[in-house]
């Protein structure tokens, strides 16, 4: 984790404490909590980089325990819909994944590495919330994603 005091509201998401939060989440609703479905997950704890779904169809096909297509796409649908996955936008086609943490957070991935900053608060959304309102628009929600490159990836 990110002991730097002066990071301030930023942490660095680590891969195994996002891999215990979501053993500890699946293991929660029990029926959730599946061999192919820990295999998923350990393997995506794993990964270097944002990946695809496709990656992981196939990484899971190679090792030939009979996880699916199907196991792998409900596996990921769910990863998402309960925010332990973000969408990385590219410019290519093909989306890829990366880990992110429920609730509310904003986050900025690495697109070399997948190293996901997590940003507590929305401090820079109020202040553009204040100015449409100076317009008359109304904010009922938001999302911000940012993408870049981390620092390691820059040495
Ligand atoms: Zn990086
Ligand atoms: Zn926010």
């Amino acid at each position: 984790m990110n002991n730097d005091a002066t990071a301030g509201a930023v942490v660095a998401l680590s891969d195994t404490a996002w891999q215990e939060q979501v053993f500890a989440a699946m293991r929660s609703e029990s029926q959730r909590f599946t061999i192919p479905r820990r295999q998923i997950i350990g393997w995506i704890a794993e990964r270097t980089a944002p990946f695809s779904a496709e990656a992981l169809v196939e990484a899971m096909a190679a090792r030939n325990e009979g996880i699916g297509r199907s196991t792998v796409y409900r596996t990921v649908d769910w990863l998402r819909a309960e925010g332990w996955l973000g969408r990385v936008g590219g410019e290519a086609g093909e989306h890829t994944y990366a880990r992110t943490l429920p609730g509310h957070h904003h986050h900025a991935v690495c697109t070399q590495c997948g190293h996901t900053l997590v940003v507590s608060g929305c401090a820079a959304v109020e202040a553009l919330s204040k100015a449409l309102a100076q317009q008359g628009f109304t904010v009922s929600g938001h999302t911000l994603e940012i993408f870049g490159t981390c620092q390691q990836c820059q040495l």
